[in-house]
């Protein structure tokens, strides 16, 4: 799957706030937003300028899909597909996204970020329900187990983010048993279960013009 390989930090400084890209440099000093909170490029240092409308709209869409690491196309696929469900679009969406196995493998501290939990999924390190899922996209559901092959356990980078994940802490819908590198999906998540700084009507509306 085509991913963003740009510098990340530019991503969060365009939109203004963290977006946790870079694993545990997010909670350091060294994070480019505690340094340098002003748009990259080079008028980048003038006042930030109010944005309105049609530009918050597209802020909105823009810093969720940073987020969840989702290209253009994937991103108008899933809000097509939470707009055909019932409920509530915008929270759809977020809760379609949360029920990524990239996310779910992020949520759950095996990985430091979501990047490097897409390249956990995509190496083949991660078993859903004792098989392997190599797709990052896959949705998990309540009831199933999601969990890190036995002879991965000791790749270095999954137990320094199993150690990571007691500051960060895992979401309600999922249940951590992080001494077999592994966790049970509980419920679907809500949009409570999504912590993030989204105003997600303003992506309804964007993709409603
Ligand atoms: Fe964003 Fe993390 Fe870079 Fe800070 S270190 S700017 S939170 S990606």
């Amino acid at each position: 799957m085509a991913t963003y390989r740009g510098p990340v930090c530019r991503l969060c400084r365009r939109e203004g706030l963290k977006l946790y890209l870079k694993g545990e440099r997010c909670f350091k000093e060294s994070c480019a937003i505690e340094k340098r909170n002003f748009p990259p490029g080079q008028h980048g240092q003038g006042r930030r300028s109010k944005i309105i409308g049609y530009g918050l709209q597209l802020r909105e869409k823009q810093k969720v899909r940073r987020i969840y690491g989702v290209l253009e196309r994937q991103f108008q696929n899933y809000f097509e597909k939470a707009s055909r469900q019932r409920g509530v679009t915008g929270e759809n969406l977020l809760t379609m996204l949360e029920r990524r196995l990239d996310n779910a493998v992020y949520r759950l501290g095996f990985a430091s970020s979501r990047a490097q939990s897409r390249q956990l999924v995509g190496h083949g390190h991660i078993l859903v329900n004792s098989s392997k899922v190599n797709i990052p996209s896959f949705q998990i559901k309540p009831g199933d187990v999601v969990s890190v092959k036995e002879k991965s356990q000791k790749v270095s980078n999954i137990t320094a983010a199993v150690e990571m994940v007691g500051g960060r802490g895992v979401p309600d819908w999922l249940e951590l048993d992080s001494s077999n590198y592994s966790g049970k999906v509980l419920t679907l998540p809500k949009r409570d279960n999504v912590n993030l700084p989204v105003q997600e009507r303003m992506i309804v509306e964007f993709y409603s013009k």
